[in-house]
């Protein structure tokens, strides 16, 4: 006979998952179902087990395009991050005191382990909030009013800037720790990659990435206190990776037949000594300019003959069919669109073939 007493959750493992898969059961089939938050039409959850093996649930749910919470309005009804009033909801109050309050963190407890770099890692205190409000990106501020209500946390009262949003039917149906979120898509999508756990980096082979420039304007980097004559000084004594395989031209024989971009398969950058050096030495600027004998007068020609650019045909196109339903008026307009975009390789040629539509009214306004 056992006659131990269990006075921790975990000291009964099983009764734990019995009891957790039960709520969550009843959890789906209420989400499904009774349409608390709307109708779904996808529900993706996974189960995950914190350090001391409680199990705990993250449910993405998809909403039906007709019934979806689209106005912060809408949130309002569903979600709320408000302490309730103690004598209207007392059960509901005393629900929220003991799942749903943040731990007092921040200035009210410098050690909550939440406290990463002296700043609470989960963002809370939250900032007061007179209504529930969507920013431009998608994301929603929940309605936190500066009312006065307090609550007792762990001998600290703590205001609505600690309350982690919830559902309030499902909170006293559950009486469990349920945080409740509006999501938009881009989040969802990130949601979804921290759900299944994929990785969100992957190199294979090594890539490294080579920046080219222009003579002198190659980026620095600097630190917000650096002098600026040190960060001038370090910049003109430290060539960049392109100046680099310039410079690895001259002294390795090797490198003289490597692209820039097949150099690493046979040279490696020392990030000390700013140089390139053999593992297993010419292209200067001026050479770069010269394309089959032929010297072009900007590295944007040299691109252009060397094919790595693509032609001007798409602009040509553009002005060509938007010149049978508008003005000249708009033609000239757009041709000035493109030249600002300074997306067009050679804008003359592009003028040279589309100039006619552009001065189509000019005779007639001359009339
Ligand atoms: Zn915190």
């Amino acid at each position: 006979m056992c006659c131990q007493i269990f006075t921790k959750l975990n000291d009964r493992p099983d009764i734990i998952c019995k009891v957790f898969k039960i709520k969550l059961d009843e959890l789906l089939k209420d989400l499904k179902n009774e349409s608390i938050f709307g109708k779904p039409k996808a529900i993706v959850y996974t189960v995950e087990f914190q350090k001391c093996g409680l199990p705990h649930c993250h449910i993405l749910l998809f909403i039906q395009q007709s019934e979806k919470t689209r106005s912060s309005h809408d949130i309002e009804q569903h979600i709320s991050a408000e302490i309730p009033d103690e004598q209207m909801q007392p059960k509901l109050y005393k629900l929220v005191q003991k799942f749903m309050v943040h731990d007092p963190c921040g200035v009210l407890n410098v050690s909550n382990p939440c406290m990463v770099n002296e700043k609470c890692s989960k963002f809370y205190p939250m900032a007061f909030c007179e209504r529930t409000l969507i920013d431009n990106a998608g994301f929603p501020k929940y309605k936190r009013p500066d009312n006065g209500h307090t609550m007792n946390k762990k001998n600290v009262d703590v205001d609505n800037r600690y309350i982690v949003p919830y559902n309030a039917a499902l909170l006293l149906k559950y009486s469990c720790h349920i945080n409740v979120e509006y999501t938009c898509q881009t989040s969802t999508i990130k949601y979804l990659f921290k759900l299944f756990g994929f990785e969100i980096q992957f190199k294979e082979p090594n890539i490294i990435c080579l920046p080219f420039h222009l003579p002198n304007e190659q980026n620095v980097l600097y630190e917000d206190h650096q002098l600026l004559e040190n960060v001038i000084e370090s910049a003109t004594a430290k060539d960049s990776m392109f100046m680099g395989w310039m410079k690895a031209n001259k002294e390795f024989e090797v490198a003289c037949n490597l692209t820039f971009a097949e150099l690493p398969s046979y040279f490696v950058w020392d990030k000390q000594g700013h140089l390139w050096r053999p593992w297993k030495q010419g292209h200067t600027f001026a050479n770069i300019l010269s394309v089959d004998g032929v010297a072009f007068y900007t590295y944007k020609e040299a691109c252009y003959a060397l094919g790595l650019l693509q032609d001007d045909k798409e602009f040509i196109d553009a002005i060509n069919e938007a010149s049978s339903w508008v003005s000249p008026f708009y033609i000239r307009r757009l041709f000035a669109m493109l030249l600002m975009s300074n997306n067009i390789v050679c804008p003359d040629v592009v003028w040279q073939q589309c100039w006619k539509h552009c001065a189509d009214d000019v005779l007639y306004d001359k009339r």
